[in-house]
């Protein structure tokens, strides 16, 4: 009798142990709150958890310092997916530019979101009508880890200036760049971002501003020259102050993982997205006109991780 209820209890505990193992917490790494990745994060896990008591995964996305800072959590094995430009999934995959002898051989694509053009908004009163009026000017750059400094870098290289020609080149976050703007502690601020976004909404409510053009030879290089730039354009009418369409170069908002995160855990977040897409759309403007089929190839350079890949082969789409 005695030894029966025994073996009644551990068996018990040994259903319970084994339904809590298959609880999973996954993290997703994403930008500012003002941004557009902290929304894709936090989408993403809406979804998922929607289902958490069929998969058990629990997913959470914290505001994080941008690409480079989510690239590096992932690697690290800090966070298991994030968000980052198109560039530096590249780079990290390729062991270039800011990853230089810093390969990230296990990096793996998922798909890419919506495009992120290098934005760049100015004071009116500090009558900044191109990237070259920039020079001499108190200009924010963006904050370590985020693509925004890193993109940032590679302009003011391939135009062969430094931080040096800026009389401020201050690396405030995006949650605090507009404020700064409206404060007149800078004239401008740089930001490699989706549209529209929380920030640059904030900064055009609190101050007159325009988006300045960023264009030129230095800029048609790096088109030319990279798979992962494109020109873009920021469309009249969607901020306060700029009237006309204004033209830039742009990146892709991508999501990566590592290939050390399992198969499936990858395939029922692409699967939580794509099975809801309508809903997904919805989140944010900037979703609405995203479409599956440039979604699992553009801006992709790592290879696709194998869940992404089983559910995209179970659709039809490869
Ligand atoms: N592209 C920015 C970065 O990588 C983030 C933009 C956003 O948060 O939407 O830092």
């Amino acid at each position: 009798m005695k030894h029966a209820r025994f073996l009644a209890l551990s068996a018990g505990l040994l259903a319970s142990t084994s339904a809590m193992a298959q609880e999973r917490f996954i993290t997703i790494g994403t930008g500012g709150q003002t941004g557009v990745y902290f929304v894709v994060g936090q989408s993403i896990c809406r979804l998922v958890n929607r289902d958490s008591a069929k998969t058990g995964l629990k997913c959470t996305a914290p505001s994080t310092g941008g690409s480079i800072a989510n690239i590096n959590a992932i690697k690290a094995g800090d966070m298991d997916m994030g968000v980052a430009q198109s560039d530096w999934q590249y780079h990290a995959y390729n062991g270039s530019s800011q990853f230089e002898g810093d390969k990230f051989d296990k990096e793996r694509a998922v798909f890419s979101v919506h495009s992120e053009p290098f934005t760049v908004i100015a004071r009116k009163d500090a009558n900044i009508n191109s990237f070259d009026e920039l020079k001499g000017k108190r200009v924010n750059v963006g904050n370590p880890g985020s693509g925004q400094l890193a993109t940032m870098e590679v302009v003011l290289d391939a135009k062969g200036w430094t931080m040096g020609d800026f009389a401020l080149a201050s690396e405030l976050k995006p949650a605090e760049q507009a404020a700064a703007l409206g404060d007149n502690k800078v004239d401008a601020i740089v930001y490699t971002v989706g549209h529209p976004n929380g920030s640059i909404q904030e900064a055009v409510s609190t101050v007159e501003a325009n988006l300045v053009p960023v264009e030129g030879e230095a800029i048609d290089k790096l088109v030319a020259d990279n798979p992962f730039y494109a020109y873009a354009t920021i469309p009249g009418g969607m901020y306060a102050g700029s009237d006309e369409d204004v033209k830039t170069f742009g990146v892709k908002a991508t999501f990566v993982t590592s290939a050390d995160v399992p198969d499936d855990v990858v395939y029922e977040v692409v699967k939580a997205v794509f099975d809801n897409f309508d809903r997904f759309k919805k989140l944010h403007p900037a979703f609405e006109n995203l479409k599956e089929e440039e979604m699992i190839s553009d801006g992709l350079s790592a290879p696709l991780h194998p869940g992404a890949e089983k559910y995209y082969k179970e659709r039809g789409w490869m």
